[in-house]
């Protein structure tokens, strides 16, 4: 399957996302009314603790409800450079989580420089792996040791523990890949008591509908892996598909995405808000420009200076990043619906 960009379809465009939000206005309230009418005038960032760098766009799967519009056909991935300007970053401003991701983060050249670099500088470093890459080509089959070798937190999709539903949303094939990508990680001691190595995997629900709770989920798919496969991991992620690039494109084609607006707005919870991931969390693009959040990166929303410029990762001054506004709109739901939405999962018990 093609990717939006490759097909030059219009969702491809940010703006013109953005424009489907502005159609819904009159039935769905503005994301900022109904946080104001939940006591906070607007969204406002704290320290940032978790510098999230997307490495490209370059994917070996082409998933039904990416956010990224991400696929085997992008060619946008972070040069060395960019990297060396997320490292100097990382040095001023004293952050010590690192979240990589994609695209397949490892795909790109230098994904194993920038791991190595940043563990150097004694970060935490969490890594977006899919599993199916590291049986994709022999080159990558050793990715479960390099990760244990670095001590990097790995936390992969899986979407269900049967084939047919994780198919159906990643791709043919990628069931039975993931499967023998999480027993290699399994055999170097990924997801095991007392091997210090931690293995989250992450639900989404594969279709427009918001998840079940995360803890009864969570044990279920730990009997189930465990019965069926042997496999063990840490913990479950549960997060809710935003309505962002394939997945909006996926919403508009089946006619659901008025309804499962309204699903997110009904569930709107404000308990989540405090706990919100970009109120945290900085993101990089592969570009070096600097965003909120993945999701905000994706319909570029940058962060600006007050005289509206981008802020890029190599010129950025840490402490202009504490206490900015963040930039929200309709997609925002996603996050605080239920019991809330982020890359580590529900906010609220
Ligand atoms: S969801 Fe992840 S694995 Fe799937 S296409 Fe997007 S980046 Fe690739
Ligand atoms: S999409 Fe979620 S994480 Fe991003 S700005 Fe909105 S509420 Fe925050």
């Amino acid at each position: 399957m093609a990717t939006l960009a490759r097909q030059q379809h219009p969702l491809a465009d940010s703006a013109s996302q953005l424009r489907h939000y502005d159609e819904v206005t009159g039935i769905i309230p503005p994301f900022s009314s109904t946080l104001q009418k939940a006591g906070y005038d607007g969204l406002f960032a704290g320290r940032p603790e978790i510098l999230q760098i997307n490495v490209g766009k370059l994917c070996n799967q082409t998933c039904r409800h990416c956010h990224v519009d991400a696929g085997p056909d992008r060619r946008e991935v972070m040069s060395r450079e960019t990297m060396e300007q997320c490292l100097q970053f990382l040095d001023r401003s004293g952050m010590k989580t690192v979240d990589i991701t994609g695209g397949a983060p490892e795909l790109n050249p230098h994904y194993r420089w920038l791991v190595s670099e940043c563990r150097q500088r004694g970060c935490r470093v969490m890594t977006r792996c899919n599993l199916t890459i590291i049986t994709a080509h022999e080159r990558f089959n050793d990715l479960p040791r390099f990760f244990a070798q670095h001590q990097v937190e790995v936390i992969s999709s899986l979407p269900f523990y049967e084939a047919s539903r994780t198919d159906r949303q990643r791709g043919t094939g990628v069931f039975d890949a993931s499967i023998e990508a999480l027993l290699l990680l399994n055999a170097e001691g990924y997801g095991k008591p007392d091997s210090g190595l931690q293995l989250h995997l992450v639900y989404n629900p594969v279709g427009a509908f918001l998840s079940a709770p995360q803890q009864m989920l969570e044990q279920q798919f730990k009997k189930e892996l465990s019965n069926r496969y042997g496999i063990v991991f840490n913990n479950l992620y549960v997060i809710n598909n935003l309505p962002i690039s394939r997945f909006l494109h996926f919403l508009l084609q089946s006619g659901q995405y008025e309804e499962y607006m309204k699903k997110l707005v009904m569930a709107f919870n404000p308990a989540t808000v405090p706990a919100l991931m970009c109120r945290y969390t900085l993101s990089v693009s592969w570009e070096g420009f600097l965003y909120d959040c993945d999701f905000n990166q994706m319909l570029d929303l940058k962060i600006t200076d007050q005289a509206g410029n981008a802020r890029h990762i190599s010129t950025v001054p840490a402490e202009a990043l504490q206490e900015r506004r963040i930039m929200v709109s309709q997609h925002c739901y996603g996050c605080t619906a239920g019991s809330g939405s982020s890359c580590g999962g529900q906010l609220v018990p």
